[in-house]
Order: C-alpha cells, then sequence, then structure tokens
C-alpha cells in the first residue's frame, strides 16, 4: 500500500514526491506516462551528443529564496543570465524592449532613461484598465513597437490575437529605459550543472520513492492500493471532460544540429514577423557545453498536440473554475502544477505551489471521521483520521453525484478512500 499515488514526474509531482517521502516519511508511487522523469524540463544527451531540452528551452530563474534553496539541495548550478533578440525589420534588436532596442531601431542616440521615457510617452495610448495583452503594450511603448515585437508573436504563439489575452500573457515580458538586455530581472537566475534529468533524479532517488514511467495512471488507478493521490496532469482529463475540453496551446519542436560550433549570437532569436515558428533556440549557450557541433530547437505553435500552456482569457478561466470546483469537492486528491491548475506558471512557481501544497497536507488538522462512501459502507475510523474535516465532509456532499456518473475520476476519488480501507 502506497501512502501517496503521484500522477506526472514534473516540478510539481517531483517536489511532492521528495518531501512526502523524505519530511514525513511516505511510501510514494510516482508515475508518468512519457518514458522520463521532469516532465517538460526533461533534457538529455541527443544523438551528437549534445546536451538539448526535449520540451523546448527551460531557463531557471526566481526570486523566491527558499525555492532556490530546496532545489540547491539536488545541483550544483552554472550562473546565467538569458538574452534574447527579436528579428525585426531586418535587425536582431534586444527583447525586452530597452534603450538600444529604440536607438537601433530609429536610428537614434537617446542617452538616459528620462529622453527614453519622454520617447515611449509620446507614442503611448492612455488606457485606464489593461485588461488584456494589446492594452498592456499599446498603454507603454505605443502601436508601432507592439506591431513589429508583439501582435505578430501573439498571434502565432496562441492563435489569437493579443486583444483576446488576459493582460499577464504579454505583461511577463517589461519595457526598459536601460540598457539591461537581460529578459529577466530575478534575483536567482541559473541552470542546473548537470542538467534538469540529473536534478530531478536526485530528488527521487530515496527509499520510500518508486517510479513508474510509460504508464497512464489510469492503466493502474484500480489496481494498485494508495491513500492519497497528487493529479499534475490536465484537470479536465481526471474529470472526464465533463464540462468539454479546456484548451491547451500546443507545440511542435523540431530539433537539429549543425556542423558548426556557434550559429546564434543568443540562446534565442525571437521571430515576431516572420517563419513559421515563433523562436529558435540554441542549447549550448544555456548549458556552457563545449561541442564541435550545436543543437537548435524551433518552435511550431499548434492547437492540437500534447498540452503545454493553458490559455490565459476569462471564457477558459470560467471553464478552469467549474473543473476547479469539483476538484475542490474530491477528497484525497491533490491538484497541483500548471496543467492540473491551468495556470501560466513558471518552474519557480510550480515548486513553490507543490511546496505550499506540502505544507498544507502535513499541517491539516487530521480530524477522526467515519465517512460513508456508499449508503452501507463505512470506512475504518482509524483510517479516516488521514482524511482532513472539510475534506470528508465534502465527499459526503458531492459522493458521486456532483461528478459525471460514468466518471473513472469519481471512482478514483473513491478509490482514495476506500483503498485505504483495505
Ligand atoms: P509538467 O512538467 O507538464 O509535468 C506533468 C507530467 O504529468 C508530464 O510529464 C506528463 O507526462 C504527466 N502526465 C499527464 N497526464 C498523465 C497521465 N494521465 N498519466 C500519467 N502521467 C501523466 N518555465 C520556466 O521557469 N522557465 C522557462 O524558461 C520555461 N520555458 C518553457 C518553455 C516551454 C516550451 C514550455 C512548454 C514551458 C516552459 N516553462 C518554463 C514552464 C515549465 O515547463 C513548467 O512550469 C513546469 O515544467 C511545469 O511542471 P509541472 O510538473 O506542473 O508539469
Ligand atoms: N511575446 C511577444 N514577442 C516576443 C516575446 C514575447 O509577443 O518577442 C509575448 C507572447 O505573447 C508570448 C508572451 O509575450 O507568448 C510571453 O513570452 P515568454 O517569452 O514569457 O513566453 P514563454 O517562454 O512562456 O513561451
Amino acid at each position: 500500500m502506497f501512502d501517496y499515488l503521484i500522477v506526472g514526474a514534473g516540478f510539481a509531482g517531483s517536489t511532492l514526491a521528495e518531501r512526502l517521502a523524505s519530511q514525513s516519511g511516505k511510501k510514494v508511487l510516482i508515475i508518468d506516462k512519457r518514458p522520463h522523469i521532469a516532465g517538460n524540463a526533461y533534457d538529455h544527451y541527443n544523438e551528437d551528443g549534445i546536451l538539448v531540452h526535449k520540451y523546448g528551452p527551460h531557463i531557471f530563474h526566481t526570486n523566491g529564496e527558499r525555492i532556490f534553496e530546496y532545489l540547491s539541495q539536488f545541483t550544483d548550478w552554472r550562473p546565467y543570465e538569458h538574452r534574447v533578440l527579436a528579428h525585426v525589420d531586418g535587425q536582431h534588436l534586444p527583447i525586452p524592449i530597452n534603450r538600444t532596442t529604440v536607438n537601433r531601431l530609429y536610428g537614434l542616440d537617446l542617452q538616459t532613461e528620462a529622453e527614453c521615457e519622454a520617447f515611449f510617452a509620446e507614442r503611448a495610448e492612455p488606457i485606464e484598465h489593461c485588461r488584456t495583452s494589446e492594452d498592456v503594450v499599446v498603454s507603454k511603448v505605443g502601436r508601432e513597437l507592439y506591431e513589429k515585437f508583439f501582435r505578430g508573436y501573439t498571434r502565432k504563439q496562441w492563435g489569437l490575437d493579443p486583444s483576446e489575452l488576459d493582460a499577464q500573457v504579454t505583461a511577463r515580458v517589461p519595457t526598459r529605459t536601460n540598457t539591461d538586455d537581460r529578459y529577466f530581472g530575478d534575483t536567482y537566475q541559473a541552470m542546473p550543472l548537470h542538467g534538469y534529468t540529473r536534478m530531478f533524479e536526485r530528488m527521487l532517488a530515496h527509499p520510500n520513492i518508486k517510479i513508474m514511467l510509460n504508464t497512464d495512471y489510469r492503466e493502474i488507478v484500480n489496481h494498485i492500493a494508495f491513500r492519497e493521490m497528487v493529479f499534475t496532469g490536465p484537470i479536465d482529463q481526471y474529470f472526464d471532460y465533463c464540462f468539454g475540453k479546456l484548451p491547451y496551446r500546443s507545440l511542435e519542436f523540431r530539433h537539429e544540429t549543425r556542423d558548426e560550433e556557434q550559429v546564434l549570437p543568443v540562446a534565442v532569436v525571437n521571430y515576431p514577423n516572420d517563419h513559421d515558428y515563433t523562436r529558435v533556440t540554441e542549447f549550448k549557450h544555456l548549458t556552457g557545453q563545449q561541442h564541435p557541433k550545436t543543437g537548435l530547437v524551433y518552435e511550431l505553435p499548434q492547437a492540437e498536440g500534447d498540452p503545454y500552456y493553458p490559455i490565459p482569457k476569462p471564457e477558459c478561466t470560467a471553464l478552469y473554475n467549474r473543473y476547479k470546483e469539483l476538484a475542490d469537492a474530491t477528497p484525497g486528491v491533490h491538484f497541483v502544477g500548471r496543467l492540473a491548475t491551468y495556470k501560466y506558471y513558471n518552474m519557480d512557481q510550480v515548486v513553490s505551489q507543490a511546496l505550499s501544497t506540502f505544507d498544507k497536507i502535513v499541517g491539516t488538522k487530521r480530524e477522526r471521521l467515519v465517512v460513508a462512501t456508499q449508503p452501507t459502507t463505512v470506512v475504518k475510523p482509524a483510517i479516516t483520521a488521514r482524511v482532513p474535516l472539510a475534506v470528508a465532509a465534502a465527499a459526503i456532499k458531492t459522493d458521486g453525484k456532483s461528478l459525471p456518473a460514468t466518471s473513472g475520476s469519481s471512482q478514483n476519488g473513491r478509490r482514495a478512500l476506500l483503498s485505504t480501507a483495505e
């Protein structure tokens, strides 16, 4: 009997597996349908011996000291500050837009932040409440820079106009009046010295953690006994799409090795206005690897395919909230991570969410309770002591009623309770 079945071996699942095993002595089974751990952060040496990120460039950055210290238990770091150029009007220009971008694009010689501020202020459109991703940029730098750097990229990446997306999407990219050309401004910016996968191997190297790969949880959930579940896959999948599919944006990653030592001037070049790909990454800039050849990846946005990005727009959030209500009423299952909480989170935010979930799990007052999962079934008190009062109450309230009749998930929820009685 496992204390926890953890679905998904990415940052969310692996952080919780590690904490539950090492801090609470729990027995954990972590499973992933992919043939590897590390989720979307998975990196590996390709057939040419170059360390590449299978699912696109992953650059670690955070302001959270607790998060950085937590991960530092499992890896040393390579200091790395990310720089990106955007290919606009035939030039490679710094993005985020800064003073250098403006000077080079318009042949100007703005010398101070005040001059650059004035340049933006002359063009910015006043918008009282920045609601959309268009508003955010147009209100800062005006329409022309918005159209050159943001509109085309966003339409390609999301298949939507920026005016249809929440402000948070383009707000990820700041505007600067100085010449700081780093993509991120965070306190901690670094890459795991030996790669992400090695770091995950160390997180999961605990005798209480068993790993099962190439396995969709639906294949085993009714055959393995466990007390509680941590679910980090898509939340709509868990509930058998009972309210309809939540849209996630997908990507095709086209990897390529070139017989040259270096191809790009920086790690990433963005293409807002040309090509069907959004950006190209050259991994050696990120990893520091010395190699006579170089590995690149092109990202081609798609509507269908593996879910990579939740889509931040009001209709999607409204649909997610319906699933969240179900999740909140599902006892013994914790929904964590980018897909399970439908949040456009970076790696550090997912680690933070997982650490908070762990705090909640161990901090929750566990009441003794008798829970009837069937009219005639009584779960043994010693076992339901693991179910928090509020959650058990929700179980009674919803028990099979607000969940879809055909849902495997309602069985799972019940399984989580019943299995504790075995
Ligand atoms: P995931 O890593 O997606 O892990 C979920 C796991 O669950 C997957 O491995 C999946 O196979 C598994 N799973 C799903 N369903 C099932 C099932 N039914 N049965 C079994 N297993 C299942 N963040 C940054 O901080 N910096 C970056 O530079 C950065 N770049 C990114 C670039 C791209 C192209 C993408 C897509 C994301 C990027 N991110 C970046 C975000 C980062 O990938 C996520 O924040 C993080 O990986 C999310 O971790 P997670 O555990 O929530 O999800
Ligand atoms: N973006 C843009 N042009 C750029 C870079 C970013 O329009 O050159 C917009 C685009 O909508 C993108 C969002 O800003 O999806 C967030 O960019 P980020 O680089 O954070 O995207 P991610 O790395 O998460 O794919």
